[in-house]
Parts: structure tokens; sequence; C-alpha cells
């Protein structure tokens, strides 16, 4: 049986911890937990906005409900990076990535404290460029929630399509995304979820020279410890889905 110790250092915090204590008898004690497959959902806006992007703050509570019940922990992006890595670390039994694309208001207003009630944690792709706007989160929302264990990454600057620019270009929305990131954290920005999915192997290249470690596409499937760092699947979110488990099970699947 796991010690009380030992299974916090499963999850990002103790308030986590309290909420997965479901999973107490389920965590596996093996190191590395490299055979898992973690899920990595794709949202966008948590709200009344009427797009298919959008989902209900109901509807994200029911998702979060749903994952625990089933027994998913969730985990942040560093521990999601050193799974992808290589890295020996322990996970949860049924680890999944939460992430959301845009860096809408919302985010902040409906789907944090959502995540927070449920003891859970989710990962931002912030466009920088967009930090002041209208409906979208601020410097200050994004050190709140980091505070509050949430993980964040660049969508780069101006959410142009990479692979459609030439190689300064890619490198600007990259290296200036990072940078205001950075300094709004303090800490480092190593992840990238590419706008509209778009990447080829000039923007991989760029990244990995940049420092960045991951990034996410919009492709359908479920991420391995072997899946390609730069190339990483996701399972998107709609508003006309039926439940977050059948989508897992539908668009989760191993390429
Ligand atoms: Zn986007």
């Amino acid at each position: 049986m796991l010690s009380r110790r030992s299974f916090i250092k499963k999850c990002t915090s103790a308030l986590i911890a309290i909420n997965c204590s479901g999973l107490l008898f389920q965590a596996s004690t093996s190191s590395g937990g490299s055979n898992r497959q973690i899920p990595v959902l794709a949202y966008h806006r948590v709200g009344y906005t009427p797009d298919n992007l959008t989902v209900t703050p109901e509807r994200f509570a029911n998702d979060l409900e749903h994952l625990q019940e089933r027994g998913y922990c969730s985990i942040s992006l560093e521990e999601f990076q050193k799974f992808i890595d290589g890295r020996s670390m322990d996970l949860p039994d049924k680890p999944v990535l939460i992430t959301f694309d845009d860096g809408y208001l919302d985010n902040f207003q409906n789907a944090y404290p959502i995540l927070r009630k449920y003891g859970m944690v989710g990962t931002f792709f912030v466009i920088t460029d967009m930090l002041w706007a209208k409906e979208r989160l601020t410097p200050e929302h994004i050190v709140e929630m980091a505070q509050g264990g949430m993980s964040f990454g660049s969508h780069t600057v101006t959410h142009r399509a990479l692979a459609e620019l030439d190689q300064p270009s890619i490198y600007d929305e990259l290296v200036n995304s990072k940078a205001v990131l950075e300094s709004v954290l303090g800490k480092q920005v190593n992840a990238i979820a590419y706008p509209r999915g778009s990447y080829n192997e000039a923007v991989v290249e760029v990244a990995e020279s940049l420092g960045y470690l991951t990034g996410f596409t919009v492709k359908e499937g479920i991420c391995i410890k072997r899946s390609p760092e730069f190339e990483l699947r996701r399972i998107p979110i709609f508003k006309y889905d039926s439940g977050v488990i059948n989508v897992i099970a539908n668009r989760g699947h191993l390429v």
C-alpha cells in the first residue's frame, strides 16, 4: 500500500491528493509508469458562446466528474513532459492532461474554479499578443492560476498557421511568445500548441533550437512514452460531444 507521502508525490499538490484519494488503492507502485497511455484533452472555451469549441460550465464539471469516477487523475504539464522525455517518475494509474487553447478569459472565470473544485489541474496555451485583449486572460490571471497549480505554454504571438510562415517569422512567433510568458511566470516555458494544428519540419527545428521540449498538434490520438515530442496528439473536445469518456474511447486511439 502507498504511504500518504508517496501518494502525494504522484499528484501535483496536496489538494489533488485529497481529491484523488479514491485512487489510493488503485495507484500502481511500479516505478516509472512508462507503459501508460495518456489522453491529452484539448478544450477551448468554457462558457455560453454558441460555437462548437465552447462547452458550458455544467458540461465541463460533468466531464471532470466522469473522469474522476473512472479513476483518471489530472497531471501537470511538467509531469507529462517528464513522462514523454523518459525521465523516471511515478504516475497515477490513469493520468490525463487537460489542455485549453487560445487563452480566453472564461478559462479563468469558469474552467479554473471548476478544476479547483475537483482538485484537478489544467494546462493553458496562450496567444501572447492577446494578453491584454477583451475577453482574454491577462498576466494577472495567469500568475494567479499558476499559483493555483495550473501550467502554461505558448500558442504563439499572433495565432498564425506556422507551416505557412517563413523561417524568421516562425522564429519570432516562438521566441517572443516564450519570452513574454517566461517574464509573466518567472519560470521557463517550454511547450507549444501549434495554432490551427499547423506545423512542419522547419517549425519543429526552430522549436527545438529555442529550448521547447514538447509540441502539441490537433491530430487525434493518445500519447505514449514513444510519442514524438513535437507531434503530440490530443483529443479535441467539442460542444456536441456526448461525454468525455466516450470521446476518449472514440478519439484516443493509438497510432
Ligand atoms: Zn488556437
